[in-house]
């Protein structure tokens, strides 16, 4: 469970964040939506500490994010980017592991998970593992950033608009994904985006944030019925 409890935020000429307080249960796929400039990334980013609020907490499993140690916490948050971020001259089987690798897991049980998260997500590991990122379509990369986050098994994932620079077609694909990730695993999950009708198709509850405020919270039902 992760709770915000009145998370301020105050930047030098603005305020991003005004007094939120929202709870996400375990195991939501959690979908915070709104205008550019709302402040969706700003709290997204609370979570993992890229953020620190100007005042208020976030309870993570009853935890504050900011009591514990930086690194223990970002190795239980995956956390997924509209760039995917690969880095360009490692293989695709490097880039996924480059958090195993770091965790000290052995290499052959890297190439394993790293392989059966290829083929979860469509990339026949065959063909793809051996890639660079170059040789990857936006919708593979995504892909392939997906299995990074997941790689460590982590209990919370965040996305930030991962899927709002791919082409229709490629987006409800990823979006099916997605879900279907979700229903596998039932990992928390975080999900930024502007596009409302994104919000509605994923979302199990979502908050609609607006000038850094919670405007409202409840499931896509709730929130298309709402007056
Ligand atoms: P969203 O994700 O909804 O587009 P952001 O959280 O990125 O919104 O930004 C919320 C507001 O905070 C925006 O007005 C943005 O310009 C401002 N902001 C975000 N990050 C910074 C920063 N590092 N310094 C100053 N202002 C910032
Ligand atoms: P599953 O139960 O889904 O097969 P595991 O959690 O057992 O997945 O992980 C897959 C493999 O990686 C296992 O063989 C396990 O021993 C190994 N493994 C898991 N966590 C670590 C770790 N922190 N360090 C080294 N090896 C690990």
């Amino acid at each position: 469970m992760i709770e915000f409890q009145h998370i301020q935020k105050d930047y030098e000429n603005e305020t991003a964040l005004q007094d939120l307080s929202l709870t996400v249960q375990s195991h939501e796929l959690f979908v915070l939506v709104g205008p550019s400039g709302s402040g969706k990334t700003t709290l997204l980013k609370t979570v993992n500490r890229l953020v620190v609020p100007t005042s208020g907490q976030v309870l993570l499993d009853g935890q504050d994010v900011a009591a514990g140690n930086l690194q223990t916490l970002r190795q239980h948050i995956g956390y997924v980017l509209q760039s995917s971020a690969l880095f360009p001259n490692m293989t695709v089987q490097q880039n996924a592991g480059v958090q195993l690798e770091a965790l000290g897991w052995p290499k052959d049980k890297i190439a394993a998970r790293v392989r059966e998260l290829l083929a979860r997500v469509d990339l026949d590991p065959a063909i793809y593992a051996g890639r660079m990122p170059a040789e990857l379509s936006g919708g593979e990369a995504q892909r392939v950033g997906i299995v990074r986050a997941l790689a460590g098994k982590p209990n919370l994932i965040l996305m930030d608009e991962p899927f709002s620079a791919l082409d229709p077609v490629s987006k409800r694909q990823l979006q099916d994904l997605i879900l279907k990730l979700h229903a596998e695993t039932h990992t928390t999950v975080i999900f930024v985006t502007h596009d409302m009708q994104e919000a509605v198709r994923l979302a199990d509850r979502l908050a609609v944030i607006h000038a850094g405020q919670l405007q409202q919270v409840g499931t896509p039902e709730e929130i298309l019925q709402a007056p």
